[in-house]
């Protein structure tokens, strides 16, 4: 779980698509260090689940890669729900939850979910994700994210206690593996930090 963000020597198994060269200042997270520490992740995920079957709820459109390649890692019995939504900023209330499960929430009633996103920010987003699931009656509710920022940047009504982290970053905008800058970056195979541009 100590795995050092600031890893100077981050340098990717294969080189960066000339496409979107240009905008990387450096890479965080090549993506060889990327599929080992999901495979960890993934023992651990499979371990706690053990049996029970699972509902896999994953936060689009950035844990689109993320999704991919845990799950197949994961050898459990799973169904898996999208939510559709690429931010979130209010406070979850019960209408709220019913619109972002719509619905499917009827699927969710008794049962395990993982929710899973990208990273985790101000923690709003998987706050009301959460809150969503648990109104429409789940039995356990874990949350899994990819990245996590600081500590300093989760706001009031954040969710703070994630079950499973991937890697701590610094607080910089990250892109590439399914996340974007401005819808651009997603498919960048290696997790990197953008060049700041005046
Ligand atoms: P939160 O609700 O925790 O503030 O934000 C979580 C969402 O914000 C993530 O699902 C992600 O879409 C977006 N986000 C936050 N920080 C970053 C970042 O550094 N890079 C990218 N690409 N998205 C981010
Ligand atoms: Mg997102």
């Amino acid at each position: 779980m100590n795995d050092n963000a600031h890893d100077s020597n981050a340098v990717p198994d294969e080189p960066v698509p000339p496409s979107l060269q240009g905008d990387i200042e450096r890479i965080l997270f090549p993506r060889r260090r990327i599929a080992a520490r999901i495979r960890a992740l993934a023992g651990r995920i499979g371990g706690d689940f053990g049996d029970r079957p699972m509902m896999l709820a994953a936060i689009m459109t950035g844990s689109l890669i993320f999704v991919a390649d845990l799950i197949r890692h994961l050898p459990l019995r799973m169904r898996i729900h999208l939510f559709g939504l690429s931010s979130y900023a209010g406070a979850a209330t019960e209408s709220d939850g019913a619109r972002m499960l719509g619905q499917r929430g009827a699927e969710f009633a008794g049962k395990h979910v993982l929710i899973i996103d990208d990273i985790l920010d101000s923690g709003r987003t998987l706050a009301a994700t959460v809150e969503a699931c648990r109104l429409a009656g789940a039995e356990s509710i874990r949350t899994c994210v990819l990245l996590r920022k600081p500590p300093a940047r989760r706001k009031p009504g954040g969710l703070d206690q994630v079950d499973y982290v991937g890697f701590d970053v610094p607080d910089v905008w990250v892109v590439g593996y399914g996340l974007d800058y401005g819808d651009y970056y997603r498919n960048l195979p290696d997790i990197a930090v953008l060049k700041k541009k005046c």
